[in-house]
């Protein structure tokens, strides 16, 4: 029997996650297929029972629904109870488990933009979603002295920095309102900027303006444009360090691939199939949009940037 492996989010139309998860489970003979599931909020709870199947090994959640997926799952890591979000589950006999390899990825990601130099003590977050949860809790943990989140909503970076309390009292740790004036004081202490946001999905969005970016920083955006997101344009042209979301996609991918199958990720064919989806597109992959939605979309509609 061939096994599934599903991505559920909303929309799920342009991930990479699928071409290059199916390229592993081909590459080392595993009999497994990579599904992408479109599911809106409301239907998550049935897409999550669906997963008791014996034939699935697991799945990999995305934007919306990293943390509304906690209380679904029978059982969480530690890391994923203390970040408050799964990107994703595995099974354990008849149970899904809810990981986060979210912040593995990054913290590999944040090793390779800094390289030999010393890691930064003071980081600047943009976003409260699940991606950003990630992230916080990766800086936390990581040794930074001060993290300063900004979100569109600031209750909800509030709500993540409360949820943080505890494990952030050794440190600095705080929400502040989205103003270009704060957000130009802080980027003047700070080293380490990281766009959690899905602002840049569309291309020419950023989620800040070019004349507040100082020169020398860290600039990491998550997300994974073909071409560089116009946040990391501008960072370039200010003489930033800058970093793309394709390296954590790898290794939260690869991380991912391991709990599902007990295999070593081959992670340069994942590379590999990085490499050509940047260069010549998608290979199209049918999108399962669930009973409620009707006909699949087609691959070549919707937003134009590539999810996590
Ligand atoms: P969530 O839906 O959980 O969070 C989205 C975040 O973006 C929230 O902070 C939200 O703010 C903010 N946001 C969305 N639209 C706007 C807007 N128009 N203006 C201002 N703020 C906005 O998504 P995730 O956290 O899961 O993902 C965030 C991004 O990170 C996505 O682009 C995703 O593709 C990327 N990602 C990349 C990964 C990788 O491996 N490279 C891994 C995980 C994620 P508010 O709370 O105010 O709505």
């Amino acid at each position: 029997m061939t096994s599934r492996v599903v991505l559920i989010g909303h929309p799920v139309a342009h991930s990479f996650s699928g071409g290059m998860q199916q390229a592993a489970f081909d590459a080392l003979g595993v009999d497994a297929r990579y599904e992408l599931w479109d599911r809106r909020p409301l239907d998550l709870a049935d897409a999550i029972a669906e997963l008791r199947g014996d034939d699935f090994l697991g799945a990999n959640i995305t934007i919306p629904h990293k943390e509304h997926v906690v209380p679904l799952v029978d059982k969480l890591t530690e890391e994923a109870q203390a970040i408050g979000a799964v990107n994703v589950i595995a099974r354990d006999g008849k149970k899904l488990i809810g990981h986060n390899t979210d912040v593995a990825g990054f913290k590999a990601a944040l090793d390779k933009i800094v390289g030999r130099q010393k890691m930064p003590r003071y980081a600047v977050v943009l976003g409260a979603g699940g991606a950003a949860r990630a992230v916080t809790y990766a800086l936390i943990t990581g040794g930074f002295q001060r993290v300063v989140v900004f979100n569109r909503h600031l209750h909800r970076a509030e709500g993540m920095v409360r949820h943080f309390g505890r494990s952030a009292a050794h440190m600095d740790l705080r929400a502040m309102p989205w103003h270009e004036s704060v957000l130009e004081a802080e980027l003047a202490k700070t080293k380490l900027l990281v766009n959690a946001t899905s602002i840049g999905l569309v291309p020419g969005e950023t989620p800040i303006p070019a004349e507040l970016l100082p020169p020398d920083l860290f600039v990491m955006d998550l997300i994974y444009n073909p071409a560089q997101s116009q946040l990391l344009k501008n960072a370039a042209a200010a003489r930033d360090t800058i970093l793309n979301g394709e390296h954590m996609l790898l290794q939260q991918g690869a991380r991912s691939f391991e709990l599902w199958t007990g295999k070593v990720a081959p992670l340069d064919v994942m590379q590999a199939e990085l490499d050509r989806a940047r260069e010549q597109g998608l290979r199209p992959m049918p999108i399962d949009m669930g009973s409620a939605s009707g006909q699949p979309v087609d691959p070549g509609a919707g937003p134009t940037a590539p999810r996590g």
